[in-house]
């Protein structure tokens, strides 16, 4: 990584090892006999949603949805719209969505409604960050890892314009990484 960028761990790999154990246990204990559809929220969700499902030990259905909040640099704007439809039948199916980062509640809550107007049985949500700081519109979360401070996380899937997904741990980008 170039030496002009402040990084700083904030959470380390073996803490969200951990968390995600926790969260793994949750869900076998709810969804055992549901068959239900695991719908990750690309790109950011990737690495998390890959170490999740390894922990589930019931059978179920993986899609992914993207979504793209008209965005500028680290803020976002509100607007949101789909790049990616699921592609597996939404209807009658116990869904549970995975995304990174609970922050405006923007996304998430455009997702929850596209889902709720195609009819799922049930639809539960999980999420690996809260900012609960920064929440501009409800949102229930069923499934929580960590509440984190309103900073700008990079790592283990999340990104600044495209980089840092790799890092294992999750990282603060400080004010010279702009
Ligand atoms: P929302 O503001 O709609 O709740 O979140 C929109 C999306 O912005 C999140 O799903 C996540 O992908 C991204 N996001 C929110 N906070 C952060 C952050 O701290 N770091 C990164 N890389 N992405 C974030
Ligand atoms: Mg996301």
């Amino acid at each position: 990584m170039s030496s002009d960028v402040d990084l700083q761990v904030c959470i380390t790999e073996a803490d969200i090892n951990k968390t995600i154990d926790r969260m793994a246990d949750e869900i076998n204990r709810d969804y055992r006999d549901k068959n239900p559809l695991v719908i990750g929220v690309l790109i950011g969700s990737f690495i998390f949603l890959a170490d999740l499902v390894r922990r589930l030990t019931f059978p179920l259905d993986i899609d992914f949805t993207r979504l793209s909040s008209y965005s500028s640099g680290t803020t976002t704007s509100g607007e949101v719209k789909m790049l990616l439809e699921p592609s597996i039948e939404i209807q009658g199916r116990d869904i549970l969505i995975v995304e990174d980062i609970a922050d405006t509640g923007y996304s998430i809550s455009y997702l929850m409604r596209y889902l709720k107007e195609r009819n799922p049985n049930s639809l539960r949500l999980c999420v690996l960050a809260d900012k609960p700081s920064n929440r501009k519109v409800h949102i229930d979360i069923d499934y929580k890892g960590f509440t984190v401070p309103g900073d700008f996380l990079v790592g283990y899937g999340l990104d600044y314009q495209s980089k840092y997904r790799n890092l294992p741990d999750l990282c603060v980008l400080g004010e010279n990484g702009e």
